[in-house]
């Protein structure tokens, strides 16, 4: 017996079982059966011509989901906050200004990276939840005249929806382009990235899309990728430069770094996934979802931390009741039936929980499965109402 037959024989890195998770949080999310069997299967090489036909498919597929008939799609081997680096790093040059639509953590995290590239930052602000009128971003472009402008569709650390639309008018009136963060909305809302102007998307696997992390798909606008062509100075980073990646993934097929296969095989199935089903009937099933659930908060006496023209209806902040431990209300779920939530952090930090109904989740049954031991939880942690 080798030394690691012998240690798992003795027990000290038993065979993996996960513990059973209903995944109720802002991500990841659960990840759905055909998902899991595409994982499963053997890999084959990154330059294979099937891993390229499986490439392309991921790319056609991402189309739909984006809703971009004439964008370019292409899959970044990194998370979320990869996409959002590759945009920041290739659309943004030392000095140029760039706006920010601040509202939660995302944007500051976007704020962050920008600065690093050297960007000249100007933050518009406003409170973790609240959101841009048509009239305030227009005001905001005009007055500061950005070569770029960043906004987060979905922000998931406050529940608030960013509408994209007068956003991007108004940012192409001045010569500017939009970056826009979806990571939260992909797959489990309209993100239109046609019809709303946005240049430069990015997202991920783990959150809409009902995948494992590790992917981010990205949308650029015919625009986003004329910039791209006239950039005369090099992309910062190698590894995030959209000019390498696209012609490795869509042109050349030349090695740029070695993809991840099982992950491709993955977000192709979860993409397949969501065809099945269509776009819009998810969408439409995850509206229906976040109104039950509405409904059922606020029969039990809670309320939502987003008015409800703003909110993101995959991801609901409820405030927590006055007097009543988050921390220990999470701990109940997670100890008990095993529901995963998450608590406020930054400026909402004790005040709300953070609860995602997303795909398999998101169903008639599982609403009312999560609201019954969300009550019961409460209630062990002294909330009456
Ligand atoms: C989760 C998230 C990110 C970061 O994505 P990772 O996959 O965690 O790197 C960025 N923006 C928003 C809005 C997010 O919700």
């Amino acid at each position: 017996m080798s030394v690691v037959e012998q240690e798992t024989a003795a027990g000290q890195f038993p065979a993996l079982k996960p513990p059973t998770r209903y995944l109720f949080g802002p991500g990841p999310t659960m990840v759905h059966s055909r998902v899991y069997d595409a994982l499963s299967k053997p890999i084959v090489g990154h330059l294979d011509a099937y891993f390229i036909q499986v490439m392309g498919d991921v790319q056609q597929l991402l189309r739909t989901a984006y809703g971009t008939d004439d964008g370019a799609t292409l899959v970044i081997s990194g998370t979320g906050s990869a996409g959002m680096e590759a945009a920041v790093a290739n659309f943004l040059e030392p000095g140029w200004k760039f706006v920010v639509f601040a509202n939660g953590y995302f944007s500051d995290r976007l704020t962050e990276m920008a600065r690093r590239q050297g960007a000249d930052v100007v933050r518009f602000e406003k409170g973790w939840g609240e959101v841009y009128s048509d009239d305030e971003a227009r005001e905001f472009i005009r007055r500061e005249k950005p070569k770029v402008a960043g906004f987060v569709h979905a922000e998931t650390s406050t529940g608030a929806l960013q509408s994209g639309k007068a956003i991007c008018a108004a940012a192409h009136e001045a010569g500017a382009l939009v970056i826009g963060d979806c990571v939260t909305s992909l797959g489990g809302l309209p993100v239109k990235f046609d019809e709303t102007g946005i240049d430069v998307a990015y997202s991920c696997t783990q959150k809409g899309l009902s995948c494992p992390p590790g992917l981010s798909p990205m949308a650029l606008s015919k625009r986003a990728m004329d910039a791209l062509k006239a950039r005369t100075t090099p992309v910062r980073s190698w590894y995030l430069d959209l000019k390498l990646i696209h012609d490795y993934s869509t042109v050349s097929h030349r090695y740029h770094h070695t993809a991840p296969i099982s992950m491709f095989y993955a977000l192709r199935e979860a993409l397949l996934v969501v065809n099945d089903e269509g776009i819009e009937n998810r969408w439409e099933r995850h509206r229906r979802c976040h109104r039950q659930f509405v409904k059922g908060i606020e029969a039990m006496g809670l309320s939502m931390h987003v008015p409800e023209a703003n909110r993101i209806p995959t991801l609901n902040t409820v405030r927590v009741p006055n007097g009543i431990d988050e921390a220990k209300v999470r701990k109940l779920l997670l100890d008990g039936p095993g529901i995963e939530i998450a608590g406020g952090f930054g400026p909402l930090a004790g005040k709300v929980f953070r609860i995602g109904v997303m795909g398999p989740l998101a169903t008639d049954d599982n609403v009312q499965f999560f609201l019954k031991e969300f009550g019961k939880a409460l209630k062990a942690a002294g909330y009456s109402n």
